[in-house]
């Protein structure tokens, strides 16, 4: 009999010392009086040093919060188990999430009231749970935005679409006289060539979304591309009607050094949206563009405007679909909100960084790096 108890023990010491769980039994003051293989490798100290030892102090001491005294007292006496989550810190510095069920023994089995503590470790299920958590999240987040980014495209798309169809419908009738027509087919072709570059820029954003928009380097000339955007924002700042602002190019490689690897269409596609919205904001004074080598390997883009500026707290908000700052809203400043956003976009997947620095009142200057690959 006393035979077979002993293999019993021994089959059930074995089991215990295999569950990968950290087994603790506790007596009334809290002191340890068992401690299973699992928890010996997690506190890495031998068992005389963890026998007999205050729990609370061995936790808490390893920045373990919500296991404490009054808790213990309180499983004692209601005799109700108690699941708790909280994290333990090992020795070694790891931060593990744990949840801990507390037992409170049957009396039965000795004079001496114990708990057992079964400490498992679930920091991979919570890191699975805060990664479904946020995927839901952005899923959320994804479909507002697509209403909304749905509900402002019909609006951008019907405004100009209304006007075309309405002047295209009087600029022929008999009562209109020649100015009238003049201006009417000036409405058209403006609103027609808004209505094409909103269609574009929605094109870009839905290849750049589904990530079907492919970066194609070839070698061009760095100072040409300059210079052509140069003529572009001289034109633009004729269109808007603001002759007396100053326009400075800046270049640092000489010509013949310029040619690197680069998509020039998508390069010229983020200069032309900064320069348009440097004319477009600039009431009075001067742009300064350009480039810089910031390193051996790196361009450095920037355009600099002394116009109306961009409050800190908006400055985030900036590269956002569909964002306008309130006070840019008017009917010289027409646009959709998209530039930016399509830009930030763009310089990420020409695997450099875009950023701005501005003071409201005083001007703003957007900079942003590529990768300087000499052709
Ligand atoms: P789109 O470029 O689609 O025609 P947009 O120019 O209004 O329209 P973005 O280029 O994305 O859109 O710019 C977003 C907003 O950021 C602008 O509406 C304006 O409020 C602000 N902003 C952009 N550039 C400047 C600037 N240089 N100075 C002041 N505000 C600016
Ligand atoms: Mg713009």
């Amino acid at each position: 009999m006393q035979k077979k108890s002993k293999q019993t023990i021994e089959e059930l010491e074995y089991i215990i010392s295999n569950i990968p769980d950290l087994v603790i039994r506790i007596n009334l003051k809290g002191q340890i009086t068992f401690i299973n293989a699992a928890s010996i490798l997690f506190f890495n100290k031998t068992p005389d040093l963890l026998i007999g030892k205050d729990l609370e102090g061995l936790i808490t001491d390893e920045g373990m919060a919500p296991l404490d005294q009054s808790l213990i007292q309180r499983i004692f006496e209601t005799r109700q188990a108690e699941i708790i989550e909280g994290e333990l810190h090992s020795p070694s510095g790891v931060c593990r999430n744990i949840e801990i069920r507390i037992l409170p023994e049957p009396n039965r089995f000795s004079d001496e009231r114990h708990l057992v503590l079964l400490i498992r470790d679930i920091t991979l299920r919570k890191e699975a749970e805060r990664k479904i958590i946020q995927a839901k999240r952005k899923a959320e987040e994804s479909d507002l935005l697509k209403s909304a980014f749905l509900a402002n495209m019909s609006h951008e798309i019907r405004t100009p679409l209304n006007a075309i169809v309405g002047f295209s419908q009087i600029i022929l009738d008999d009562d209109i006289t020649r100015e009238e027509q003049e201006r009417f087919y000036e409405y058209i072709n403006q609103n027609s060539n808004q209505l094409i570059s909103l269609v574009n820029d929605i094109i870009d954003l839905s290849k750049l979304e589904s990530n079907h928009l492919v970066i194609r380097d070839s070698a061009a000339n760095l100072n040409q591309i300059v210079e052509e955007m140069k003529v572009m924002a001289e034109n633009e700042k004729k269109t808007r009607e603001k002759d007396h602002i100053l326009i400075f190019l800046e270049k640092e490689v000489p010509d013949e050094e310029g040619f690197i690897m680069v998509d020039h269409y998508r390069l010229k596609q983020i200069l032309t949206n900064l320069l348009a919205n440097a004319i477009k904001f600039t009431p009075k004074g001067y742009i300064q563009f350009g480039y810089r080598l910031k390193d051996n390997n790196t361009l450095l883009f920037f355009v600099r405007d002394t116009g109306i500026g961009i409050p800190k707290n908006k400055q985030g908000e900036v590269f956002q679909y569909f964002h306008q700052l309130e006070n840019t809203l008017n009917r010289a400043n027409t646009g959709t909100g998209l530039g930016l956003a399509i830009c930030k976009k763009l310089v990420e997947l020409m695997k450099g960084t875009i950023w701005l620095q501005s003071e409201p009142g005083k001007g703003t200057s957007f900079f942003f790096t590529i990768p300087y690959r000499k052709a």
